[in-house]
């Protein structure tokens, strides 16, 4: 296959996404049944799961809650009254035959995410139940080569799908628009946006259009890409194969494709349904949702600050733009972080140790800022004696890595270790005289105007104090005895 950049000049590429973000709530989504993450197969499982003739669906109210709020911080609008529709289709994993799902009347309707460069639209979000899983063995079994399992667990999580406008120009802004998708959905509690995991899935439509060209080209949606790279990946793979297609003189098809990630490419998985293939009609069971004004206000009331807010507070705090998106990415760096502004420390100063020698420690020992033993308290402390210049800059980062180790506190360990800063003229001057006596060549050489030797004292004042001199104090009566 060519690169991509071979046809870069000729065709764009035009990107809208459909994201699933998986509700973070105790049950499911029509019943009672949890739906937690990892449990034994089929357990999360009961009469609404598993379609028994009879039963009824109750919808769960903290479902809307979410589909609300996630509204809100998307900018759409909520109309005061949505409905459910079935959607018809048969799968193993989906064993009433139906999925409850929303179709003309969505919980939230237009919107944007904004991203560096531009606004991305949403188009609409919808409730809908997920199927379950199937589990394929492979290995020999009862009925010979290969056989699948079918798990229930995940049929009835709620999900909110979230369908973009095809806004996206390139696979870096698709990444983007979902990174920040995720960290909204994130921050405001209603998924915890682990695309390894499947609780946040998005399928990518895709199609090319000869650059000038008004109208959009047949679009292709790829399925199965669980990762930010292979995201990229396969949206690349999908722009040289569309070209390719194009530049033999052929059409594309609109059709459902898979990523294989092993393999790099993407393959036909079925021709494109069109909404009439489903039957959608109106759920017969469920009676369509009204929302009331006072509805949508109380839930607005509880939006917590979202991450475009928190990187405008950073940076009024005296972050760059740059540190404070790298700690707002990080929900839980970002919580700490917020924690550790209220006691007043130096933003800037905080800021450069998390994220340097802190994340450093972090990531080498694989765990999270949260479940680290360098608590708010004790490092506010150890930034306070940085601050009143009890200890030097790299004492504290030194110091920062053994609470992180131990979990000491910083006072103690400064008293412990005899830490401090010396500031009196009568403890350094001594030291000053003496390197300046045990090194006359060096003397000389200064004197005859290598002033870089300068730093040689600084060095070997700092060596015998180890790193304890207050610095300013230093160079003044190194200068004071050099130019005797
Ligand atoms: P379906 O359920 O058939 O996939 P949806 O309306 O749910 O349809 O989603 C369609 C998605 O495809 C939207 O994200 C939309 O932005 C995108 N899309 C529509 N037309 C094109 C196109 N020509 N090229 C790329 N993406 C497109
Ligand atoms: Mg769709």
């Amino acid at each position: 296959m060519s690169e991509t950049s071979t046809y870069k000049d000729k065709y764009e590429m035009v990107i809208g996404l459909e994201v699933h973000a998986q509700l973070k709530t105790n049950s499911k989504i029509f019943g009672r049944e949890g739906c937690e993450f990892g449990k034994d197969p089929n357990t999360e499982t009961g009469t609404i799961t598993l379609g028994l003739p009879g039963v009824l669906p109750v919808l769960n109210k903290e479902c809307v809650n979410m589909g609300i709020l996630t509204g809100l911080a998307l900018h759409s609008t909520i109309p005061s009254r949505c409905k459910f529709d079935r959607k018809q289709y048969f799968y193993p994993d989906l064993p009433k035959g139906y999925q409850i799902s929303q179709y003309d009347e969505p919980i939230c309707l237009g919107g944007w995410v904004q991203i560096s460069n531009k606004k991305i639209g949403i188009t609409r979000a919808h409730l809908e139940e997920d199927a379950g899983k199937l589990v394929h063995a492979g290995a020999a079994g009862l009925y010979g080569s290969s056989y699948s399992l079918v798990d229930l667990n995940r049929a009835g999580t709620p999900l909110l799908e979230i369908v973009s406008e095809p806004d996206m120009r390139s696979p870096e802004e698709a990444r983007e628009y979902v990174e920040t998708l995720r960290n909204i959905l994130r921050y405001i509690g209603v998924c915890d946006g682990n695309l390894e995991e499947g609780s946040m899935r998005a399928d990518a439509n895709i199609s090319i259009r000869p650059i000038g060209q008004k109208e959009f080209g047949t679009r292709a949606e790829i399925k199965n890409v669980n990762s930010f790279r292979s995201l990229v990946r396969a949206l690349e793979y999908e722009f040289i194969r569309q070209a390719e297609i194009l530049e033999e003189g052929g059409e594309v098809i609109q059709e459902t494709r898979l990523w294989d990630d092993n393999a790099g490419i993407t393959s036909s998985m079925r021709g494109k349904e069109d909404a009439h293939d489903y039957r959608y009609f109106p759920e017969p069971d469920l009676m369509p949702l009204e929302i009331s004004k006072e509805w949508i206000e109380e839930i607005r009331s509880k939006m917590p600050e979202l991450p475009d807010e928190k990187m405008e507070r950073y940076q009024k705090a005296g972050l760059s733009e740059y540190d404070a998106s790298v700690i707002v990415n990080q929900i839980e760096m970002a919580k700490y972080f917020d924690e550790l502004l209220k006691t007043n420390v130096d933003a800037k100063t905080a800021s450069n140790f998390l994220m340097g020698e802190v994340a450093a420690f972090l990531k080498e020992e694989k765990i999270s800022i949260e479940n680290s033993k360098l608590t708010v308290e004790n490092f506010a402390k150890l930034l306070g004696l940085l601050k009143k210049g009890t200890i030097s800059n790299n004492i504290a980062k030194s110091l920062v890595i053994d609470i992180l180790k131990t979990g000491k506190d910083a006072q103690e360990l400064v008293e412990e270790k005899g830490l401090s800063v010396i500031s009196d003229e009568s403890s350094i001057l001594p030291i000053v005289q003496k390197i300046v006596n045990d090194n006359p060549e060096q003397v000389a050489a200064y004197k005859g105007g290598k002033d870089k030797l300068f730093g040689f004292f600084v060095g070997q004042a700092m060596k015998e104090t180890k790193g304890r001199a207050n610095p300013q104090l230093l160079n003044k009566l190194l200068k004071q005895e050099l130019e005797k």
